[in-house]
């Protein structure tokens, strides 16, 4: 099989695209918010104590001296003044540190206004399945992974990586994830951690020693782990920052970077843009002419699956079953591509022979055995549904590339164009029992007015009999087909 990242680079997005075997499967989209520098880690120095406030002015090379609180000062702090650690007293700032100490810090806080960043000497480097702490000898889990099994395999497994250098937290994304992954995703952080004092040793004070890595990097960081052929990337600046990232510290990524100078976009390759655009769609063609419709809602997503065309009779049962097959494998694909997670419900044409339901459920499992999220599948229910869990990551691709529409308000349906003049019919005689009018305009999306003055232009002319008044009707191109006025002259 081989496997592929498009990276896809604009100054205020950043998208990455999996294609495997020229499929596109995965989507992942960063954009760009105010860049502020929490998680950076600098060689600072103490610029003033003050003890009444059990505090301290940290200069870190920044216009305002950043704030470091000593509460925020933990006992495996390196260069506390105190000699040794076991005297390590919380609270007391006088003597945490002295005026004119180096001391690494990282940012918690962005600076605001007139007041300086705040910062932290209980440093954390994050990365994707793992959070490094250094100093630490521990190995803590993330509470949203329940089982106590899974807990036990990754805290067993993450001990082994544990030594001088420091301890570990367990993120949730870590679940069900594979030693190797585990063993790859501790190695760059050690060496990140290694660069970082490295350049601590070296660098004079008041300097940043780690800078928390650009868009695309996180993007491609992610992948640390997944077999990849080739990555390329159609920003000239972004190719050099990730070769030198890379290069620096996930030097098995560095070799597969290309950079990408066709004409055409990026996306154009495996029709990857045109894909994601099939992704937001409820309706999923399948080749033999049936289709999915996919639904997502606040509780869970529902499958629904339809044979296309007509059937004959002969080979009714069988055509279903190749059509439930085919299926299982584009469910699985756009469940990891639209990025569904929490609980699905699918419904496959019903099928009278349990051989085939048995065998439909495993194809559905050796599908979704090439996805990197978790997955569970239960088997058929009563009602013949099949429900299945699949682990929540990162938002699902229709929450981060649409908002609801405004016109139906999410419902999917707008009211028709004969419920809406009735309505306006309605509203015409409220508003003249209320108000003393000489006569009515009312404002309407064009198909609304249309109809008005034809269909039912009798029901129009009979109100206006009815009220003794004028009504004129004025076609409003910018109204939504729910949206009308009725204006008294
Ligand atoms: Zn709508």
């Amino acid at each position: 099989m081989s496997v592929e990242l498009l990276v896809n680079v604009t100054p205020s997005e950043t998208r990455v695209a999996l294609v495997e075997n020229g499929l596109l499967q995965e989507v992942h989209v960063e954009r760009q918010a105010k860049r502020g520098i929490v998680g950076n880690i600098y060689k600072g120095k103490i610029s003033r104590v003050l003890p009444g406030m059990q505090a301290a002015f940290v200069d870190i090379g920044m216009d305002k001296a950043a704030f470091l609180h000593a509460s925020d000062i933990v006992p495996h702090t390196e260069c506390v003044a105190v000699k040794e650690k076991e005297q390590f007293q919380a609270g007391n700032i006088a003597e945490l540190v002295r005026q004119g100490q180096d001391i690494m810090v990282q940012v918690v806080k962005d600076p605001l206004g007139t007041k300086g960043a705040r910062l932290t000497t209980d440093i954390t480097l994050p990365s994707r399945y793992l959070v490094f702490m250094p100093g630490s000898a521990h190995v803590g889990v993330s509470q949203r992974i329940e089982s106590e099994a899974e807990r036990e395999r990754l805290k067993r497994t993450v001990a082994g990586y544990v030594d001088e250098l420091g301890g570990y937290i367990i993120r949730t994304a870590a679940e069900g994830v594979g030693e190797q992954e585990l063993e790859q995703d501790a190695a760059f952080l050690k060496r990140l951690w290694r660069k970082i004092l490295e350049r601590k040793q070296k660098y004079p004070p008041c300097k940043i020693l780690y800078e928390d890595p650009s868009l695309a990097f996180r993007v491609v960081r992610d992948f640390v782990g997944a077999e990849l052929d080739k990555i390329r990337v159609d920003s000239r600046q972004s190719f050099d920052q990730l070769k030198r990232f890379t290069e620096e510290y996930v030097p098995e990524l560095a070799g597969k970077l290309e950079y990408y100078s066709g004409e055409s976009p990026i996306f154009d390759l495996y029709d990857v843009e045109n894909e994601i655009q099939r992704a937001l769609e409820r309706k999923v063609e399948l080749k033999s002419g049936g289709y999915l419709i996919i639904d997502q809602t606040e509780a869970m997503t529902t499958v629904d699956i339809n044979t296309g065309a007509f059937v004959g009779h002969r080979n009714l049962e069988e055509t279903i079953f190749n059509t439930n097959v085919e299926a299982t494998a584009a469910i699985a694909r756009h469940l990891r591509l639209r990025n569904l997670g929490g609980i699905i419900i699918i419904d496959f044409i019903d099928m009278q022979s349990e051989d085939h339901r048995r065998r439909v459920l495993h194809s559905l499992e050796q599908a979704l055995s090439k996805d990197r999220a978790k997955t569970n599948v239960n088997g058929f229910s009563q009602l013949g549904l099949v429900e299945m869990t699949r682990k929540r990551t990162r938002e699902s691709l229709e929450h981060v590339l649409c908002s609801e529409c405004p016109e139906c308000k999410g419902r999917g349906r707008v009211k028709t164009v004969e419920s809406v003049c009735f309505e306006i019919l309605r509203e015409i005689i409220r508003v003249n029992r209320a108000y003393d009018a000489d006569q009515f305009t009312v404002y309407a999306a064009p198909a609304v007015a249309d109809y008005l003055r034809g269909e039912e232009s009798h029901s129009l002319a009979e109100l206006e009999v009815f009220i003794g008044k004028q009504v004129r009707v004025v076609s409003e191109p910018l109204c939504g087909q729910e949206q009308f006025d009725v204006v008294m002259m």
